[in-house]
């Protein structure tokens, strides 16, 4: 089928070549004699495109055979009328798209670009069929273009027409071989599948699913560099580094490659009564650039489990060490670290912690860091009773990137000091460089007792979490075995081999690439950029450290679900972010360029406008 035609006689050589006996009204619907584009030939032939009559002379050939070829006219962004091209055609038709190259220079280019376009489109791509334009021997960009599309593209290749000289029935049936077998399976549809799937067997993490079941899914299939690639081809910049973990980008060759290797040299084996090569070495890594006096390292899975580890010890070793009144925790307000009971006890966001609170245990909730002469006051008068005061130092990310006042974390290392009192960081989410430094308590040069690692250990690779310790807390534990007072504590995967590779090869990249020195002037300008979201009267305020960005919206209610709606129009921009409420998170990978960086703060500028423009004219005061 050729649907429109402007000028020339292929409708009825192909009626001729193919003896095909149907009426040519329904091989080619629509045809005027000047050859121009369709959108501009069919009005100066004082005629329209009428699609109704192409669709309805498609399903007549539909009717009568296996398969329908329809020519695409010239492309797929060929205009047929004002704003409706060939794609659109072929979306109202429910076509799968084949595509024909030349072959030659030029063309790896010419076809990458009209699959991403027909991927972009929600259109599904069945292959590309080369054409030889010359009848000589094949030169060797016709040679490799194929193989090369096949990779990039990842399309199949169906094969290549050799050039014709007569152009006879005969000669195309002995010339033309195509791989018959791909162009005849339906090809299903694969993100439809797996979106449907997702909804059928997978409860997602903080989720409302029941908002989950109604929308539509975005399917991850793989990714580069900065960006995220879904099951259409589409790409998304990762905005929030796959929730705060990725490091140098996805994909990153030295980390590929030392997971590789390690698959072959030994993917697990535990720490429970054998030590193994890669945590040995990490481990050893981590104390070198580590905080000053932390000696000890504990592994587990995740940020939850790191904390959870660390108030264990805490707790256990003013037991241990026959202070067993030492008990209580003290946390900030507004803290997050992490889901299982123990971290969740000492969370201090009721959205997610009051649902679970006959389930956790009594802690102190210290709720005012800009008068660290409260704390005092609170260490002073219950020390005897405390274990240790936990924080995230500088932000508290969760919270929506609460920032502490200068100087605060310095003095509440010395109050710590002072009483005898654990400091317990968790830089699950602000460690390996996310502040700009390796780990936010240098930026107050603080070595706390115990430190918490996780979300960026591995570059976003691989769950594994680091806690570590004091020697002084270390030796707490070291009594005889009859004593019974070991610590009881290890999960099954704990120090597994390959996460570690993984962590191993991500540091070796901060020396190499000289990560946080080439990061300082992407932090500056972030911070330029983000200063003319003052412009914009919804946005109450914009807090940064290093490349963490909250950017607040007020006075909405949270019922709005502001920030979410912010994040749906980012996302048709091809920019994927995850709010926290109200409060819209900027937390890229390192790797990050200023040109993506730039990208990334417009269109989160222009969505913020767009989606809270209509509040402001319906007359909300957002100050
Ligand atoms: C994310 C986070 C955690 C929890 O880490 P998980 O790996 O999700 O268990 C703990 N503390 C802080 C500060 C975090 O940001």
């Amino acid at each position: 089928m050729k649907p429109v035609q402007c000028g020339g006689r292929d409708a009825q050589w192909l009626k001729k070549i193919l003896q095909l006996n149907d009426p040519l009204k329904d091989i080619n619907p629509c045809f005027v004699a000047e050859p121009l584009s369709p959108h501009l030939a069919f009005p100066r032939a004082k005629q329209q495109i009428d699609i109704a009559k192409i669709i309805a002379a498609y399903q007549e050939l539909q009717k009568k055979y296996d398969i329908v070829l329809v020519e695409g006219a010239g492309g797929l962004m060929v205009p047929l009328a004002e704003h409706y091209f060939v794609a659109d055609l072929a979306r109202d038709l429910n076509l799968e798209i084949i595509i024909v190259s030349r072959l030659g220079l030029g063309t790896i280019n010419h076809t990458l670009l009209t699959i991403e376009q027909a991927r972009g489109r929600g259109l599904s791509v069945k292959g590309v069929v080369f054409s030889k334009i010359k009848n000589k021997k094949a030169t060797f960009p016709e040679q490799t273009n194929p193989q090369e599309i096949a990779k990039i593209g990842n399309v199949p290749i169906l094969g290549t027409i050799p050039y014709l000289k007569n152009k006879t029935q005969k000669e195309i049936l002995k010339k033309c071989h195509l791989d018959l077998e791909v162009l005849l399976t339906p090809q299903k549809n694969r993100t439809l599948e797996l979106q449907a799937w997702d909804k059928q067997y997978i409860w997602h993490p903080f989720t409302q699913m029941k908002d989950w079941l109604a929308d539509e899914t975005l399917v991850i299939d793989r990714a580069a560099g900065n960006y995220l690639i879904d099951t259409d081809g589409r790409r998304y910049l990762d905005g929030v580094s796959s929730l705060w973990v990725n490091v140098h980008g996805h994909r990153k060759k030295e980390i590929d490659q030392a997971v590789k290797k390690q698959i072959d040299q030994l993917s697990h084996s535990t720490l429970l009564g054998l030590a193994n090569t890669p945590s040995v070495e990490l481990a050893k890594k981590l104390i070198e650039i580590a905080p000053a006096d932390l000696k000890k390292v504990f592994y587990s899975d995740n940020g939850s489990t790191a904390v959870e580890v660390a108030i264990k010890m805490a707790y256990q070793y003013w037991q241990n060490s026959g202070r067993p009144e030492k008990k209580t925790l003290v946390h900030l307000a507004n803290s997050y670290h992490g889901d299982t009971l123990g971290s969740v006890s000492i969370g201090g966001i009721d959205l997610f912690h009051k649902v679970y609170k006959d389930l956790i245990f009594k802690t102190i909730t210290f709720d005012s860091l800009q008068n660290l002469e409260k704390l005092e006051e609170l260490f002073k008068a219950s020390h005897n009773a405390i274990a240790a005061f936990v924080v995230e130092p500088l932000i508290q990310g969760a919270a929506g990137m609460l920032l502490w006042p200068q100087g605060a974390l310095r003095r509440v290392r010395e109050l710590c000091t002072q009483y005898d009192i654990f400091l317990i960081a968790d830089e699950v989410a602000t460690g390996f460089g996310r502040t700009g430094k390796m780990f936010a308590c240098e930026h107050e040069d603080v070595t706390p007792d115990i430190l918490c690692l996780a979300k960026g250990l591995t570059g976003g690779y691989l769950p594994l979490a680091a806690t570590l310790t004091t020697q002084r807390i270390f030796d707490g534990f070291v009594f005889d075995y009859k004593d019974q007072k070991t610590f009881f504590h290890g999960h099954t995967y704990t120090g597994n081999p390959l996460a570690c590779a993984a962590a191993l090869a991500n540091l070796e990249i901060f020396e190499k690439e000289k990560t946080l020195e080439k990061l300082q002037p992407k932090i500056k300008f972030l911070e330029k950029e983000l200063r003319k979201f003052k412009d914009l009267s919804c946005v109450t305020e914009i807090r940064q450290l290093g490349m963490m960005v909250g950017i607040e919206l007020g006075l909405f209610s949270w019922e709005e679900r502001i920030g979410a709606k912010v994040c749906q129009k980012v996302r048709e921009r091809g920019v994927i972010l995850r709010p926290l409420g109200n409060v819209i998170v900027l937390m890229p990978p390192l790797s990050i360029t200023m040109e993506e960086l730039k990208y990334l703060v417009d269109t989160v500028y222009w969505s913020i406008k767009e989606v809270t423009e209509l509040y402001v004219v319906a007359g909300l005061k957002c100050r």
